[in-house]
């Protein structure tokens, strides 16, 4: 129950929207209720004023036909005509018709006529018409029957020959001994019910009987709107008064009371047959005595007035309800705003804690960082450090390889010095010169072998010049053949040179000429076995990369394979003893990359050896500085 009662609905809790509903329900009430009221009250007043103007509109209309039969009963002539009655003279007879004729003009009546006390009609205004009333009686009607009793009658009713309503009015012709006969009018009363008739409004006039006989619908004419007794009933089909006809009821319902005069009722909607319509109904005495009026007004504008002041209510209230509407969710939305304001303050300072605390957690990394930087830049040195060491090893190693080399290449002539020193003495002990000098000559070569291989042994051990300057390939190719030129003459070896005469490469002269004297002295031992002996030396253009690709080509057996993959190695050979070192190309390698080139060697499929020197283009600077 309480979570019904607090439920909500567009932030408005369930009592408020009930409360709201039963305030709009109450003063739509009151409010329909008021406009009705007024709406009606004005449609009344309306209504009261048109009875007025009937009412006076009747009594004059009327009451100016009500002279004409009491002046037409002055009229000697018609005392004359009443007194001799069928013995008068034609002329007289004549003579009062004339008059009735004349009178009925003047005032403007249906007809105007005489009549005996028998009831019979002797003379008559339309006496010369087919439908005259001229020998006809009206004996049971009641407006001649009361003029003779009382000197005048008064009647509403149908016309028994002419079938059309009207107002009849009758005066006695008095003579001092009695009536003689009477004077009667009918008036027809179609111009005021034309002239009453207003859209949406009826009006009638109702007679002593409860009979309508003025009607601005033709239809309720001569309709009762009281019910009539039976004896009633009977006396009225005597009279003929409504042609014989029996007197229908008005279907007419009535529904309760306006004021004292008023009431409201459902009548048949003479716009709409079939349809019954609500009206206000108004009634009044009429200026002729037993008679009164009665106005229909239509209360459907009462009712539009009620349906505006519903929609007024209502229009009201959604502006009030939308407005109420808007101010509690602006309420809302503010107090979500502070309350947002407030996250956002409580998120900002989270996050400035949170910041404070990351660059913190960034400076202690950043100080981690850079002492794992410098631990770095020691475990580097140290490691540079420790490479130094290898490499320092590594000549160690090569050292230590190069020391047994040595022994063993040293040895065999300390050796051999040894024996024929030993020798040379003995043969000078036995006097014998020409053996100890021969022996002296031996080893005095000896010597000199020794001498070269140390002399190679320095040129290895030397640093490689760093002093790189742009050299004539050409030249440097031309220089190390002339140092050959007699092998290559002695041995019929045929030497192709395709060396441009500007390649310029980036080198050290005298050792660029040492290289290739290496590279062509390996070749003739290469291509001596061989009877077709041919070396070529082809220098490229320099590529894209400015490289210049040297070639040394020769017509041997090739490389063996045993040494291919140790080929740059010092002391690797396979030439016999006294003839190779194995410390030719192992000092090649270094002065070529000394000159920032790089070697290879391959045997070719079509048989021989090749060496690839990758050198540096100077072709520019060395074109442009000669
Ligand atoms: P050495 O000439 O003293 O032997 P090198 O270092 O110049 O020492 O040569 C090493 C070895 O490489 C040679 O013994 C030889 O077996 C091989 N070699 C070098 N050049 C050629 C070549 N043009 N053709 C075939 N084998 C070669």
């Amino acid at each position: 129950m309480r979570s019904f009662v607090h439920a909500r609905v567009c932030g408005v809790p369930l009592w408020g929207w009930l409360a709201a509903a039963v305030l709009y329900a109450g003063l739509a009430t009151v409010a329909m209720e008021f406009a009705w009221q007024r709406s009606v009250s004005a449609i009344a007043a309306v209504g009261g004023y048109r009875l007025d103007l009937y009412a006076a509109s009747l009594k004059s209309e009327l009451g100016r036909y009500e002279m004409v039969p009491s002046i037409v009963v002055r009229q000697d002539s018609v005392h004359a005509l009443l007194r001799e009655r069928t013995g008068a003279q034609p002329t007289l007879l004549h003579a009062v018709d004339t008059y009735l004729a004349a009178v009925n003009r003047e005032a403007g009546s249906v007809a105007v006529y005489l009549i005996e006390p028998d009831g019979t009609v002797i003379a008559a205004s339309n006496w010369d018409q087919t439908l005259s009333f001229v020998g006809t009686n009206v004996s049971y009607r009641p407006y001649f029957k009361d003029a003779l009793a009382n000197g005048s009658g008064r009647f509403f009713g149908i016309g028994t020959n002419t079938g059309e309503p009207g107002l009849y009015y009758a005066s006695a012709v008095r003579e001092p001994n009695g009536a003689i006969g009477a004077a009667a009018v009918k008036i027809s009363v179609d111009a005021l019910e034309s002239a009453w008739r207003v859209p949406a409004e009826a009006a009638m006039v109702v007679d002593a009987n409860g009979v309508v006989v003025i009607s601005t619908v033709p239809a309720w004419k001569f309709m009762a709107v009281r019910p009539i007794t039976p004896d009633r009933q009977t006396q009225i089909q005597a009279s003929r008064q409504y042609a014989g006809r029996a007197v229908e009821p008005l279907p007419y319902q009535r529904l309760g009371d306006w004021d004292t005069t008023g009431w409201f009722a459902q009548f048949p909607d003479w716009t709409h047959p079939g349809r019954y319509k609500r009206f206000l109904a108004l009634s009044k005495p009429a200026p002729q005595a037993g008679d009164s009026i009665v106005v229909l007004l239509d209360v459907a504008p009462a009712r539009h007035q009620q349906y505006l002041a519903l929609a007024f209510v209502t229009g009201l209230f959604l502006i009030a309800g939308l407005y109420g509407l808007y101010a509690i969710q602006h309420r809302r939305a503010i107090a979500e705003k502070l309350k947002a304001q407030d996250a956002l303050r409580g998120a900002n300072e989270r996050l400035e804690v949170t910041v404070r605390q990351r660059t913190a957690e960034l400076t202690s990394a950043n100080a981690r960082m850079s002492q794992e930087i410098a631990e770095r830049i020691r475990a580097e040195q140290s490691l540079r450090d420790s490479q130094q060491e290898l490499v320092h090893a590594g000549k160690l190693a090569v050292l230590g390889q190069m020391a047994a080399g040595l022994t063993h290449e040293l040895n065999q002539p300390l050796v051999a010095i040894r024996t024929l020193s030993d020798n040379a003495r003995t043969f000078f002990e036995r006097n014998q010169p020409a053996p100890a000098i021969a022996n002296l000559e031996r080893i005095s070569r000896l010597v000199d072998g020794m001498a070269l291989l140390t002399g190679e042994l320095k040129t290895f051990a030397r640093r490689p010049g760093v002093e790189r300057v742009p050299v004539s390939l050409n030249e440097a190719v031309n220089h190390a053949v002339l140092l050959v030129e007699s092998r290559i003459r002695d041995e019929r070896v045929r030497l192709d040179l395709h060396v441009a005469a500007g390649t310029t490469v980036y080198a050290e002269p005298s050792q660029l000429q040492q290289v290739i004297v290496n590279l062509l002295g390996n070749a003739l031992d290469a291509v001596a076995p061989e009877a077709q002996r041919t070396i070529a030396i082809d220098a490229h253009e320099p590529d894209e990369h400015g490289r210049v690709l040297f070639t040394v080509t020769d017509s041997g057996a090739g490389i063996a394979p045993e040494v291919l993959a140790h080929l740059f190695e010092p002391f690797v050979t396979t030439k016999p003893r006294g003839r190779g070192l194995g410390l030719g190309l192992a000092i090649t390698s270094r002065l070529v990359e000394g000159f920032g080139a790089r070697i290879s060697a391959a045997n070719l499929p079509e048989g021989g050896a090749q060496f690839r020197i990758d050198f540096v283009a100077a072709t520019v600077q060395g074109t442009a500085n000669g």
